[in-house]
């Protein structure tokens, strides 16, 4: 069984990474990425504290733009216009979830498609579904550049992702469904009967649910490879913070009969900030290109 490091692969793409953002300073271009944080979730805290430290180590300079949770949907909207005219940011991320008073997908599409670095915009889908994609939603992405780097087969097997949100399981299942992958498909979903019966026929399932341990032992062939998306806070009161991180796939019972999988934590999240990464640096490029 092979386990895939996520740490350990993300930590080469930033050793490349930083060598690129070396560069563009040299050419007078500071790769910079603006995160807006509304409200005091301690998960969202966390994820963005992760984000902001990657950056740093990388030399991507940082703006932490932070709301309260009471803000208003026209504050958060005014903070992205500016965001979106200031020459010198090249990336934009919204941390979700937002406070219920504000949509967010209205936040998401006001960001402006050249800085839009989560991948979330419609044009951003659109390029991803035609199978040209600019930026590509990161959690997909850093699942893709894991399978890649692994050299794991895909080309012509049997994928089910379960899950269908717009920032995994559907950019993901057209991701693996493209030409470049060649899997043939299943997008599977809560109103999904007999899921059981699709996910033991996979060669990759990739488990992006949000309800711990969803994915068990018998619901595996062996063999297959498993991608576990899940970061669920377990109340566990041995643990200092009170609470454990668990994933979507039941570790223990799936691991042994897969060919390769994901652990939590350590495996598909520390991509996603990679890729994060890789996207803003790619923004800065395209946006010194049209300088
Ligand atoms: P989400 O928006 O809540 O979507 C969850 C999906 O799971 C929905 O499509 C839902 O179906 C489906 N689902 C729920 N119950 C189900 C069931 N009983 N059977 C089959 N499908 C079911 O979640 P998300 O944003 O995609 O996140 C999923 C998980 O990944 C969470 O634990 C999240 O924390 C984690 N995550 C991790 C990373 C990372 O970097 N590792 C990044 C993003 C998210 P319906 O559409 O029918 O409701």
């Amino acid at each position: 069984m092979i386990r895939l490091s996520g740490t350990e692969v993300a930590k080469k793409l930033e050793f490349r990474l930083r060598e690129q953002v070396v560069a563009l300073r040299e050419r007078g271009c500071v790769p910079t990425l603006a995160v807006i944080l509304v409200g005091d979730d301690s998960s969202s805290l966390s994820y963005v504290r992760s984000k902001l430290n990657s950056a740093e180590r990388l030399g991507i300079r940082t703006r932490n733009l932070e709301f309260p949770a009471a803000a208003t949907q026209g504050e958060v909207a005014a903070c992205v216009a500016e965001l979106n005219r200031a020459a010198e940011v090249h990336g934009i991320l919204c941390q979700m979830p937002l406070p219920p008073q504000i949509d967010p997908d209205a936040i998401v599409q006001g960001i402006e498609p050249l800085k839009d670095v989560d991948g979330l915009t419609a044009a951003s889908m659109g390029q991803l579904a035609l199978g040209n994609p600019r930026f590509v939603p990161c959690t997909p992405a850093g699942i893709l550049e894991l399978l890649r780097h692994y050299e794991l087969p895909v080309a012509g097997r049997v994928a089910v992702v379960i899950g269908r949100s717009n920032i995994v399981g559907r950019p993901l299942s057209i991701l693996l469904s493209q030409r470049d992958w060649n899997a043939t498909v299943m997008l599977c979903h809560s109103k999904s009967p007999h899921l059981a019966e699709w996910t033991r026929q996979a060669d990759l399932v990739a488990a992006a649910v949000g309800i711990p341990e969803f994915v068990k032992g018998d619901m595996v062939r062996e063999g297959a490879i498993v991608v576990d998306v899940g970061i669920n806070r377990v109340p566990d009161p041995a643990r200092p913070k009170g609470y454990r991180l668990c994933g979507d796939v039941a570790y223990e019972e799936v691991a042994p009969k897969c060919l390769a999988i994901t652990p939590v934590p350590g495996g598909v999240g520390p991509m996603t900030v990679a890729m994060l990464m890789e996207n803003t640096v790619k923004a800065a490029r395209l946006q010194l290109a049209l300088a």
